[in-house]
C-alpha cells in the first residue's frame, strides 16, 4: 500500500467499516486527492466493461425505460461509446424491430442488402428510403446483379411512376464499383480494409461485392467510412454494427420467446429487468438464458446487497446491476423495503464481487453496474470509484433522441416527460411483469410520472457528461478506471464523511441569485 497522503482520511474498506449500519450516498462522501495531476483532462481513458465479454468506451449505459431507450437514443449513445438497453414495454416484434434498426445503422459489410427488381417502381424505392433511410439499392433480377439505384438517380416527385429499370445505372456502367468476393482477402479485418480502399479509390458511394454467379453478396458504403471517422468512440460488434442490449422480464414463459427473437435479430446482450432482483423467478430466467444462449451475456439485478450480487454470479450472471429505491422517479422506498442508499449498496456489492471473482479465479471479473440516483457528474465519479459503469435514467430522458416530444411549461421552460417503469401508466402498458402485477385494482405504484429539462441532442450533452467523468478521475490523479479501481481497493484513495454543514458549504451558497450553465437542474 502506498503511503497515505493525509492522516485523517480513511481507505474505503476502513471507511465503510466505520459506518457499518449506515446507508450512505453520494453527498456523504469527500474523496481526497492522492496523486499529483500531471496530465490533461482529455488524456483520461474511459474504457470499461459493461458485461463480462463486452467492452465499452464510456463507462455508462442507458436504462431500459419507456421514455429513454429506443432505437434513436440507442444509436446516438452507441456512437458516443456506451450501449442502451431497449426497454420491453412493447411487443416482441416491436422490440426486435428496434434492435434491427440499431444494428442496421452502421456496418462493415452489409450482408443482406435491401434490393429491388428492375420492374419495381421508383415509388417503392422512395418508400424504402422514407422507412429506413437507406437509399442505395442494388437491383437484382433472377438472383443476378443487373444495376444500382441511388438517390442521385431519381426524383421522388418526378419519377415515382417510372420503373427502376428506367432510372438505374445498369451493370455495364458499374465496373469500377463491383468486386468479386474471391478477389478480397479472407481474413475479416484485411477484407474490410481492402474493400474500403477500393471504395475510396472508386469515387463512388458504394462498393458492390458479388459472388461467382454474379449475385450480390454484400456491399460497403462510403457513409459507413464517414460514420466511422466522425465517431471514433463508437462501440461496435465484430461485424462493425453498433452494440445494443435489450431487456427481458423474469417471467420465463414470455422471456423464452422474447430472448430467442432478440438473439436472432443480433442483440449483443440481455438484461433481466427486475426492480426486486434476487428472486426465484429471476434465477429461473437467468439459468434458462445462460443454458439456451450461452454466447449472449446477461445482466442480472437489481440488487443492493453483497449476498444478492454473489447469488447472481452463482446463477450465471455476466454483470450485476445494483440499485434499489434510488431512481429519480422511484417511489419504492415509500411502499416497500429492501432499498439502500446507492453508494453503500454499490461499494458493498462491488467489493463482494471482486473478492468472490478473485477467490474463484473468475477472469475477467464480473462488472458491477450502479443504477439510479445519478444527477450530477461528481455523483457519477463517486459511483465509478467502485462500479464499472453507471446506468443513467433522468440524465438521458431529456435528450432529443429519447422518445417523446418537447413540452413547454408555464414559464416557457423546455421539458420532456419522464416516468418510472413502476408508475401506473407504464405498468398498464407492459412493465407489469417487472412489478409482479396480477390485478391493477390494488396495484401500488412504485414510480411517478414527471418531467425533466430538455438537454438537446445526445451529441452535445453526452460529451459534457464524458468530460465531467474525465475531470473526476483527473482531479484525483488517475488516467483510467482501471488505475482508479486499483487505487480504491488497495487503500490508496482516502475517504471522509461530509458533515451536514459541509454539504451546505459544498453547494452554491450566499448568493442573491445565480445562473447555471449546465442543464442539470
Ligand atoms: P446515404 O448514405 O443516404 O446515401 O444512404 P445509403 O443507402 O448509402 O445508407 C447506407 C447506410 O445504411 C450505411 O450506414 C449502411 O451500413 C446502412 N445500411 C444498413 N442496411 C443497409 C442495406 O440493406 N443497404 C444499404 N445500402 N445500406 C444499409
Ligand atoms: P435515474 O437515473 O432516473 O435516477 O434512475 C433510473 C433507474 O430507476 C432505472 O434504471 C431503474 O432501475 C429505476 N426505475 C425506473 N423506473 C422505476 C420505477 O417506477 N420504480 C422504481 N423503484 N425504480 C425505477
Amino acid at each position: 500500500m502506498t503511503k497515505p497522503v493525509d492522516p485523517l482520511g480513511l481507505p474505503a474498506e476502513v471507511f465503510f467499516e466505520r459506518f457499518r449500519g449506515e446507508s450512505l450516498t453520494f453527498d456523504d462522501l469527500c474523496i481526497l486527492q492522492p496523486r499529483t495531476i500531471d496530465f490533461g483532462v482529455q488524456e483520461v481513458d474511459l474504457s470499461s466493461r459493461i458485461t463480462r465479454n463486452i467492452l465499452i468506451n464510456s463507462p455508462l449505459v442507458s436504462s431500459p425505460m419507456e421514455d429513454i431507450s429506443e432505437y434513436e437514443l440507442a444509436i446516438a449513445v452507441a456512437l458516443q461509446g456506451f450501449p442502451a438497453v431497449i426497454h420491453y414495454n412493447m411487443t416482441i416484434e416491436e422490440q426486435v424491430e428496434q434492435v434491427r434498426k440499431v444494428k442496421r445503422f452502421e456496418n462493415g459489410f452489409v450482408k443482406d442488402p435491401i434490393t429491388l427488381g428492375p420492374s419495381d417502381t421508383i415509388a417503392k424505392a422512395v418508400e424504402i428510403r422514407n422507412q429506413t433511410g437507406i437509399s442505395t439499392l442494388p437491383i437484382a433480377d433472377g438472383g443476378r446483379l443487373v444495376g444500382l439505384l441511388t438517390k442521385n438517380d431519381y426524383s421522388g416527385r418526378k419519377h415515382a411512376e417510372m420503373t427502376v429499370a428506367e432510372r438505374m445505372v445498369p451493370l455495364e456502367g458499374l465496373g469500377h464499383q463491383i468486386v468479386r468476393d474471391d478477389e478480397l482477402p479472407e481474413e475479416d479485418t484485411a477484407r474490410l480494409s481492402r474493400a474500403n480502399d477500393l471504395l475510396l479509390e472508386s469515387h463512388a458511394g458504394v462498393l458492390l461485392i458479388v459472388n461467382g454467379s454474379g449475385a450480390i453478396e454484400s456491399l460497403v458504403t462510403r457513409t459507413d467510412i464517414e460514420k466511422n471517422e466522425a465517431f471514433p468512440d463508437s462501440i461496435k460488434d465484430r461485424h462493425k454494427s453498433l452494440v445494443v442490449g435489450a431487456a427481458v422480464t423474469t417471467s420465463l414463459g414470455e422471456t423464452r420467446e422474447r430472448a430467442a427473437a432478440l438473439v436472432s435479430a443480433g442483440v449483443d446482450f440481455l438484461c433481466i429487468d427486475s426492480s426486486h432482483g434476487n428472486s426465484s423467478h429471476e434465477k429461473a430466467a437467468l439459468e434458462y438464458l445462460k443454458a439456451e444462449h450461452p454466447d449472449i451475456d446477461v445482466i442480472y439485478g437489481n440488487v443492493a446487497t453483497a449476498g444478492g450480487a454473489i447469488r447472481g454470479i452463482e446463477w450465471g450472471a455476466d454483470a450485476i446491476r445494483v440499485g434499489k429505491g434510488v431512481g429519480s422517479i422511484c417511489s419504492t422506498s415509500q411502499v416497500s423495503l429492501g432499498t439502500r442508499s446507492q453508494i453503500t449498496a454499490t461499494y458493498s456489492c462491488a467489493r463482494a464481487v471482486r473478492e468472490y471473482c478473485s477467490e474463484k479465479g473468475i477472469e475477467p471479473r464480473i462488472p458491477v453496474i450502479s443504477d439510479g440516483g445519478y444527477a450530477t457528474f461528481s455523483a457519477i465519479g463517486k459511483g465509478l470509484l467502485f462500479a464499472d459503469a453507471v446506468m443513467l435514467g433522468s440524465m438521458l430522458a431529456g435528450t432529443d433522441e429519447a422518445p417523446g416530444a418537447i413540452i413547454y411549461d408555464r414559464q416557457g421552460r423546455k421539458l420532456k416527460s419522464y416516468k418510472g417503469m413502476g408508475s401506473l401508466e407504464a405498468v398498464v402498458r407492459g412493465s407489469a411483469a417487472r412489478y409482479d402485477v396480477q390485478n391493477f385494482d390494488d396495484y401500488v405504484a412504485e414510480g411517478v410520472v414527471g418531467t425533466v429539462r430538455s438537454k438537446g441532442p445526445v451529441s452535445q450533452w453526452v460529451p459534457q457528461i464524458k468530460t465531467g467523468i474525465r475531470k473526476c478521475l483527473q482531479s484525483l490523479g488517475y488516467r483510467s478506471l482501471e488505475e482508479l479501481h486499483q487505487a480504491v481497493f488497495s487503500g490508496e484513495i482516502l475517504i471522509e464523511r461530509m458533515s451536514e454543514a459541509g454539504k451546505k458549504e459544498a453547494g452554491i451558497h450566499d448568493l442573491v441569485e445565480y445562473r447555471r450553465d449546465l442543464p442539470l437542474d
